[in-house]
């Protein structure tokens, strides 16, 4: 099943389009399975089920990080990770840096944003992207390659569109000033009811879950 999901999606994305398999709460066996079926990337939240999955499937495939990260598993994360999608504060991007520092590594860093401006919410409010960007783009360990947001949650797929227009329009903005250090490459939006929209809204990464592992336990 979760092969033919696979397949399935990978026949709809169109090229240039980046399918982040989200793999929260599913074994390295079910991840195992989208690798076979072409997933090239997986997305963890939380350290200890990426450290299982990791630990046994390595290096084939890329890892992103999108979850809420703190700082006390930043080093953990630096050693699994590709990608964090998810910086939201200077400390964070501070902390990354500073991991990535003493393992002499680079990492790609998404700004995640809180498209939806709610207070619970993980993400840099949208007006406060640029600074914290400015601010973080000297640090030498970290690269700053795009945005992430979730947009808040609803069942209803389109009510997400007009937090993924906003997020792909200061994409575009922050694109534009050229900031030294910054390359705007990614816009990470749109989960499995959200992923079409996202896409004609200017996503170049989807992460998706449910639709390839099947409905989700509640943890
Ligand atoms: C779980 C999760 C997804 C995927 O959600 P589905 O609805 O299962 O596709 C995407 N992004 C993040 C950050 C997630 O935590």
């Amino acid at each position: 099943m979760i092969e033919e999901n696979v397949r399935k999606l990978l026949q709809e994305l169109p090229a240039g389009i980046e399918l982040v398999a989200a793999a929260k709460a599913r074994t390295a066996d079910e991840i195992e399975q989208a690798i076979a079926a072409g997933v090239e990337i997986i997305g963890e939240n939380y350290l200890q089920e990426a450290e299982r999955a990791f630990k046994a499937i390595g290096r084939n495939v890329k890892w992103h990080f999108i979850g809420h990260l703190q700082k006390n598993k930043v080093k953990k994360a630096v050693e699994i990770f590709d990608m964090i999608e998810t910086v939201d504060s200077e400390r964070i991007a501070q902390e990354i840096d500073r991991a990535c520092a003493s393992r002499n590594k680079t990492m790609p860093v998404l700004l995640e944003i809180n498209s939806g401006r709610e207070k619970q919410k993980a993400g840099v409010m949208p007006e406060e992207a640029r600074a914290l960007i400015e601010k973080i783009s000297s640090l030498k360990n970290i690269k700053i390659e795009g945005l992430m947001t979730m947009g808040p949650y609803s069942g209803e797929p389109e009510v997400a569109r007009p937090y993924f227009s906003r997020t792909r329009k200061l994409f575009e903005k922050i694109k534009a000033l050229n900031l030294p250090n910054v390359e705007m490459k990614y816009l990470s939006m749109g989960m499995t009811n959200s992923y079409r929209i996202a896409m004609e809204e200017g996503a170049n990464i989807v992460r998706i879950g449910s639709k390839i592992f099947g409905e989700r336990e509640k943890r």
